[in-house]
């Protein structure tokens, strides 16, 4: 049953949708109302499963939970599924069904783009619901309005939480001739790897789209690497800025590091990785922590409460935030992870 997986424990609800005329099919989680809605964007992806993709919506609501606590956010934390199914490839019909469906739970969720959305599908998701976020901004009239592709702003969150750690551990101010290895050149590994290039930093890049990965490493001077070969780079950081899980037993045992910060969700595959970065004196800076500057800017322009002045000074914090939970873990004894995890529980009351 739903209630006995290890992953559902806390949740407050999840809400399973099939639509026969378009085949959409969706899971919604809603981890925690507690500080406001359950925000957090959709993924479309084909699981080997239902039970995957339940499993998957659940953690990644959680994680929106803490992320959005610890971003001092008034919004709890959810996360939508979109199925990919072969016999029914993504349509606006489909992302209008969807749109029903979060219509019909009245708020307590709130969308955005997560792998496999764009800014175009939010606006199709647009036409049957406003609790959508992520929507391209209309023409330039207002340069400050917020909105669109969230990754920039998750890029500038990652780059001032990456600083706070090395300033922790190296002791060090800013990035001139800092190695740092950044693994996955999307939307927010390439903006981060601009900001890392122009601060002085020494670059290597891998993406498992070759082209891509030359060309960037062309404009900005990086050394490329296959893309298996990213996590064993001798750097002194490396930035997860592709999928999650990437942080394992399996992994590791060759990093070749001192820091780890970068962007992508869920990058340790279970909580205990966390202890085995800890045991091989390696420092984890929180994925969710530094990687919250893209839902800063998506709350920003769902509540209408501030412009992109507002959000870049919301985001500016996350390198003080990371700057005191490495400093708690350290006199805690405790590994950053469990550091994060109790002091967002505590900031959702739910320590
Ligand atoms: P994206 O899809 O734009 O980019 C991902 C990149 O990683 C692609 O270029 C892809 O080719 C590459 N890639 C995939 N597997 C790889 C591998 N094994 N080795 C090397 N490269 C690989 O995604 P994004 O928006 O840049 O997000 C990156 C990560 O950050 C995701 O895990 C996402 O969940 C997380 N994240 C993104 C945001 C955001 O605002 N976009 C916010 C928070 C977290």
């Amino acid at each position: 049953s739903v209630f006995d997986l290890p992953a559902f424990d806390d949740h407050e609800a999840v809400h399973i949708f099939n639509d026969e005329k378009t085949g959409m099919r969706a899971i919604i989680a809603i981890h925690s109302t507690h500080l406001g809605p359950a925000a957090g964007g959709c993924r479309y992806f084909q699981y080997a499963d239902s039970e995957a993709a339940l499993v998957d919506a659940l953690r990644l609501s959680r994680g929106m939970s803490y992320k959005n606590a610890l971003a001092g956010l008034p919004a709890g934390g959810g996360k939508a599924v979109l199925i990919k199914r072969n016999a029914f490839p993504k349509s606006e019909p489909i992302l209008e069904a969807l749109g029903s469906a979060i219509n019909g739970l009245g708020g307590r969720y709130v969308t955005a783009e997560d792998v496999g959305m764009t800014d175009e599908d939010m606006t199709v998701i647009s036409r049957r619901t406003r609790h959508v976020s992520g929507l391209p901004v209309a023409g330039d009239a207002d340069a400050k309005k917020v909105g669109g592709n969230p990754g920039p702003w998750t890029a500038e969150g990652v780059f001032l939480g990456m600083r706070a750690a090395v300033r922790h551990r190296l002791g060090r101010e800013g990035f001139k001739g800092i190695r740092v290895a950044v693994q996955g050149l999307g939307s927010v590994g390439r903006a981060l790897a601009q900001k890392l290039a122009a601060d002085g930093a020494r670059l290597t890049v891998a993406d498992i789209d070759e082209a891509r990965a030359a060309r960037l490493a062309g404009e900005l001077r990086a050394q490329v690497v296959p893309p298996e070969e990213i996590l064993a780079v001798e750097a002194d950081v490396l930035a997860p800025c592709a999928m999650g899980a990437v942080l394992n037993e399996a992994t590791i045992p060759d990093l070749n590091v001192q820091i780890i910060a970068g962007a992508a969700n869920n990058q340790l595959q279970r909580p205990e990785d966390g202890e085995r970065l800890k045991a091989r004196d390696i420092l984890y800076a929180p994925d969710y922590v530094v990687n919250a500057g893209g839902i800063i800017n998506v709350m920003a322009e769902y509540l209408g409460d501030g412009d992109t002045d507002a959000v870049m000074a919301r985001i500016v914090k996350i390198e003080d935030r990371v700057g005191e939970i490495l400093a708690r873990a350290d006199s805690e004894g405790e590994a950053t992870n469990l550091m994060a995890d109790r002091m967002a529980r505590e900031a959702i009351g739910r320590s």
